[in-house]
């Protein structure tokens, strides 16, 4: 077959597709683009097409044409059915050893599945989680490959001078392990993103209805709080949101906004896989539920503002931007915010065992310190924690965390019973400190579930006095 000179063909030239195409070209590479409508590839090429050597194609039979071999070709088209339909076009198109990239928010099941497929016609499927983002696509992502070694090889140097790269100048990129394990790290990191966002929600939420802060101010706490142990993306844009007024009406945008939180799925998957993997996220699994609730329920809101108002206390008792709750509320979010990250990354060990992944906790946690969402001083506390042969069986117990979220554990639940008495929901906060508390607890109430379990399924049960199995005949008159 034909073969040109371009180094990586880019199809599917959205928002994402192309700023991942001009930082290809930016960096040197020579990009061939393709689109299925060819307006979006004429677009490009009209705006940005001198950030680099960029080659113009109409079909994907071009697109292979001019391509170096063994080729790459790295698919951003809509995630889903899509994903398929293109695969399905190139597979014909292309010769043994050549490689396919799909950089999308792909399922990781479907990217396990497309893997095969392409191996099966001795192609390489390489599905790649990428973060960050548009500007992040544009300026350096981080970035989750997945695939087998021999392709890594070949697109690896270019995914990593692509990266986002870490204060210590490594870049955000590494090979995870094969065919899902990328898209299933991107897909955790979602979970983790999730949970995030609806903690400092919850702060947010605190801050205002109980030591009423207005926005303004608030923004200027979130920057204070962007200097501590806090500091990250996700607190910094949190001041910006909170600090916007809206021009229509004076008032602060956050205002103007309808509070219904929308998704697209990335969330619901990690959920879904935990619940199959029996892995505790609690707080991530909040996280969405507080989402859908926001959203799914607008009726049973309405209603219930008027009838549900039994037990509230009136007064908070806090102070305007009283110092201390401000303090205890920052404190709790750093806390729940631990939590969410424990709760993933021992997500991530139980798929590892799960789907014969050796992901590396310490190199995932370090592709998460720049070009992500959920970039994060912790991060680099995080990878630390795990480097090593003896990692910490969970991340809170850790030598470093557990001193420090034992420090916080106090402001914590001085913050959770003050919103339990006033009516705040803070459903992460809550069940965050219900996992450390659970985790920490000498005697679970499991003990009395295994006894029921056995009263009506015979299901068994182990002592804690003898090895073995144990059912009680239970009394017959009941
Ligand atoms: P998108 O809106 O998800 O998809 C639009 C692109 O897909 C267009 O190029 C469109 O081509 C193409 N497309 C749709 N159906 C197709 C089909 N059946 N055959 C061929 N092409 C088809 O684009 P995006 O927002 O740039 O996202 C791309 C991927 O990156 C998605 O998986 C997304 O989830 C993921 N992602 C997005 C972000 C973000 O911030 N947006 C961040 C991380 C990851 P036409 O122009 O011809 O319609």
């Amino acid at each position: 077959e034909k073969s040109g000179t371009a180094q990586i063909g880019v199809t599917g030239l959205a928002v994402m597709g192309a700023n991942l195409a001009r930082n290809l070209a930016r960096n040197g590479y020579t990009v061939a683009l393709h689109n299925r409508s060819v307006g979006k590839t004429d677009e490009l090429l009209a705006k940005h097409g001198d950030d680099g050597d960029f080659v113009r194609t109409e079909s994907l039979q071009e697109l292979v044409d001019s391509l170096e071999s063994p080729r790459r070709i790295l698919i951003m088209v809509k995630a889903g059915a899509p994903v398929d339909s293109v695969i399905e076009s190139l597979i014909p198109l292309l010769d043994r050893d050549d490689i396919i990239i799909d950089g999308g928010n792909s399922y990781f099941k479907d990217t396990i599945r497309r893997e095969k497929e392409c191996a099966e016609h001795g192609l390489h499927f390489v599905g790649v989680g990428v973060s960050g983002g548009e500007e992040g696509a544009l300026n350096g992502p981080s970035i989750m490959p997945g695939g087998s070694e021999q392709s890594y090889e070949s697109v690896g140097p270019m995914l990593e001078k692509i990266a986002a790269k870490a204060d210590d100048g490594t870049p955000c990129c590494a090979w995870i392990d094969t065919d899902g394990a990328g898209h299933f790290v991107k897909m955790v990191h979602n979970g983790i993103e999730y949970a995030d966002m609806q903690v400092i929600g919850e702060a947010y939420d605190l801050l205002r209805s109980v030591a009423g802060i207005e926005p303004a101010e608030q923004a200027e706490v979130f920057r204070r709080w962007n200097e501590t142990d806090l500091s990250s993306y996700l607190i910094e844009i949190t001041a910006e949101v909170l600090s916007q007024v809206d021009e229509k009406t004076g008032k602060p945008l956050v205002d103007v906004i309808v509070d219904q939180a929308g998704q697209k799925g990335t969330g619901r998957w990690t959920v879904q896989s935990a619940l199959d993997l029996g892995s505790p996220v609690s707080g991530i699994a909040e996280s969405v539920f507080a989402r859908a609730l926001s959203s799914s329920e607008p009726e049973a809101r309405e209603q219930a503002q008027e009838k549900l108002t039994s037990g509230l206390i009136a007064s908070t008792g806090v102070a305007h931007a009283d110092p201390e709750f401000v303090e205890d509320v920052r404190r709790a979010l750093y806390a729940s915010k631990l939590v969410s990250y424990a709760q993933g990354l021992d997500m991530l060990g139980s798929a590892g065992k799960e789907f014969g992944w050796d992901l590396k906790l310490d190199t995932i946690a370090s592709l998460w310190r720049a070009g992500c969402i959920i970039r994060a001083e912790l991060l680099g506390e995080i990878m630390d924690a795990y480097q090593g042969d003896d990692a910490p069986v969970n991340m809170l117990l850790a030598p470093g965390f557990l001193e420090v979220v034992e420090e916080l554990v106090p402001s914590w639940r001085r913050v959770v019973v003050k919103a339990t008495a006033l009516g705040i929901p803070v459903p992460v906060f809550a069940s965050s400190l219900s996992y450390y508390d659970a985790l920490r607890r000498k005697r679970l109430p499991a003990a009395l579930i295994q006894g029921q379990r056995d009263f009506f399924g015979a299901h068994t049960y182990h002592r804690v006095d003898e090895e073995g199995t144990f059912h009680t005949l239970w009394s017959e008159d009941r």
